[in-house]
């Protein structure tokens, strides 16, 4: 008997059910296994599905999806990929970058095997088809998908791309993730004064530097943070909160004063990305507070 899957076959095929977990209702009874054969997976061995229910579990906690398994606890009954879970989704609902609706559909690419359950998914607007034009574009030698994973059912855009970032002019295409030298993080008001983060790259993963406005403030001292710790920043400015997709300015015009804030995103070679607001906020606002909350009260 061989070895049918690899680790990173069973993490990708994780990643997948993660999106069916997403978008079950919340309360969903199942199991490992049920969602691998719903999915096509139904010749997976005993210990290919010992180890999907492990890498499906660590991926449902990433993304927010509570598997609660409790009714099992402390009970000898059998193989844990054919034990019941309930699922709880409703901290995992993706949010549109632009208009902040979680009502949105994944999409489905290529020439998909029509069955009931899709036409229920694609009436209940959690599925859309994508037609079967798959693009790419290569970097440093790895392909990289660049059409939207969903689209928006409120404001009828798509987003979800890939962070990938095009400049003509010299024929390049980058990561986003792998471009971003410096982040800083600036919120307060006139009277309050102002907080800013600087999170600046360096050669042993980056420094975290905390400033106000007003004086009397006591500060941190500086931080030194891991490059593991730097790039989940940068990775989840990018793949969950989508930051590539957010527009630039948040206004409310009928305040005068209030909050205000903006997000500097320095890139290699002067490029710079900048974000701010008044009294207006993202979509993922309260994800991107907490990325700096753990640096300084804000
Ligand atoms: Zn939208």
């Amino acid at each position: 008997m061989s070895e049918r899957y690899s680790k990173s076959d069973i993490r990708e095929i994780a990643e997948y059910l993660v999106e069916d977990l997403r978008e079950c209702e919340d309360g969903t009874v199942t199991t490992t296994g049920r969602l691998a054969r719903a999915s096509g997976y139904d010749d997976m061995e005993t210990f290919d599905l010992f180890d999907l229910h492990d890498a499906l579990f660590k991926a449902a906690r990433a993304n927010h999806i509570t598997l609660d398994m409790s009714e099992h606890k402390d009970k000898v009954e059998g193989l844990p990929f054919n034990l019941t879970f309930v699922v709880r989704n409703k901290k995992a609902q993706i949010k549109c970058p632009r208009c902040g609706s979680q009502n949105t559909a994944r999409y489905i690419y290529g020439y998909p095997a029509f069955s009931e359950e899709m036409q229920k998914m694609l009436d209940e607007g959690k599925w859309v088809l994508g037609g079967c034009c798959i693009s790419s574009v290569e970097i440093d030698g790895q392909r990289v998908e660049t059409m939207p994973a969903r689209k928006c059912n409120d404001c009828k855009r798509d987003f979800a791309t890939a962070p990938i970032l095009m400049t003509p002019k010299t024929e390049t295409v980058e990561d986003y993730r792998d471009v971003v030298t410096a982040i800083k993080f600036s919120v307060g008001g006139f009277f309050g004064g102002y907080t800013d983060i600087t999170i600046r790259k360096n050669d042993k993963g980056a420094v975290v530097k905390v400033q106000k406005t007003l004086a009397y403030d006591e500060l941190p001292d500086d931080r030194q943070i891991s490059p593991t710790k730097w790039q989940k920043i940068v990775n989840t400015l990018y793949s969950q909160l989508y930051l590539h997709e957010w527009k630039k300015s948040f206004v409310d015009p009928c305040v005068l004063d209030g909050t205000q804030w903006s997000l500097d995103i320095s890139l290699t070679n002067k490029r710079k990305r900048s974000y701010s607001g008044s009294n207006d906020y993202p979509p993922y606002w309260n994800e991107l507070l907490k990325i700096f909350r753990e640096f300084a009260k804000i």
